[in-house]
């Protein structure tokens, strides 16, 4: 990013706009080239992965990959485009990606909603709109998830394709925003401070492992299995040993656990969250995860993997 502002200013002072074309980390970059040279910023993003294109926020990582920090902006992007031609050529992982963290959405927002001390990433109480945009966000992926990866299979733009094109990108990205984060996104964060993941698996696919673990931590057990269900049918990875965690190493499920609870989103939970109950949590999902996999098979997690 420095590089390219120092660019900007010395090479092509005239520039009236920023755009970045690519996936999450080269629209975050986007956002703080065009943040720090005072322009206007439009989205392009190339895949749905992540709740980057609509943000007005920038998640920061080391050089090696692991979780540093956000940035906030005054504004959100001025133009979000979305070729969904572009989206139906990319791997189908990405798109699959895009629902993990999609799928949180709704179920960060009703914590935060229902937790009165609750509060967004801007720092306001969650609103109805923000909880309702969530709730369509789930609802669609259900209802359309499995036919957009289809879809994508088929490098085809169908109804379903754009559908979840916009739950992935736009009402994730302004639902989780005004919404509020919980535990989903603290165990997704955490679990970048191991090498092996970071290096591997995309950031919905942590945030799948994230929400699973949030739902077994509020005793939404029920809730817990359909998603994982529907996780497994779509390929995320549903249980530790899918994110290349052995069962044997519990120092890096502590690592990760104390990741998690230095982000100060992870206290938006109704109750008291401890670094116990949460690495209980977390390994009580993992064998909830492990146990679908088991019943429901893994080919679709293996099929995304091998691209
Ligand atoms: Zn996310």
């Amino acid at each position: 990013m420095a590089r390219i502002v120092a660019l900007l200013q010395s090479d092509y002072p005239s520039v009236d706009a920023i755009v970045a074309l690519g996936g999450g980390k080269c629209l975050d970059a986007g956002k703080c080239v065009a943040y720090r040279l005072g322009l206007p910023m439009v989205s392009c993003p190339s895949i749905a992965s992540s709740d980057a294109p609509c943000s007005a926020l920038s998640v920061m990582y080391q050089p090696d990959g692991a979780f540093s920090g956000v940035e906030f902006f005054p504004h959100s992007p001025a133009l979000v485009v979305v070729d969904t031609q572009l989206v139906a050529n990319a791997p189908v992982r990405y798109l699959v990606a895009g629902m993990g963290d999609a799928m949180a959405t709704w179920y960060e927002a009703r914590t935060c909603y229902q937790n009165p001390v609750a509060l967004s990433t801007l720092g306001a109480r969650p609103t109805l709109a923000a909880k309702a945009l969530g709730e369509c966000c789930a609802k669609t992926l259900f209802a359309d998830g499995l036919a957009a990866v289809q879809a994508v299979h088929d490098n085809s733009v169908t109804d379903a394709l754009e559908r979840v094109v916009e739950a992935n990108t736009l009402l994730s990205g302004i639902g989780f925003e005004s919404g509020g984060l919980a535990v989903a996104h603290a165990i997704a964060q955490g679990l970048t401070v191991i090498p092996a993941i970071h290096q591997q698996y995309l950031h919905g696919e942590m945030v799948a492992m994230g929400l699973l673990t949030q739902l077994v931590l509020e005793q939404q057990l029920a809730e817990a299995q359909q998603v994982a269900e529907f996780f497994a049918h779509l390929g995320l990875p549903i249980h530790l040993g899918q994110l290349s965690l052995l069962k044997q190493d519990i120092n890096a499920r502590q690592a990760i656990v104390d990741s998690a609870m230095s982000l100060a989103f992870i206290h938006n939970e109704p109750f008291s969250v401890t670094s116990a109950l949460l690495l209980i949590a977390l390994e009580q999902a993992s064998d909830l995860g492990l146990a679908v996999a088991a019943q429901l098979g893994d080919a679709a997690y293996r099929r995304l993997q091998d691209l």
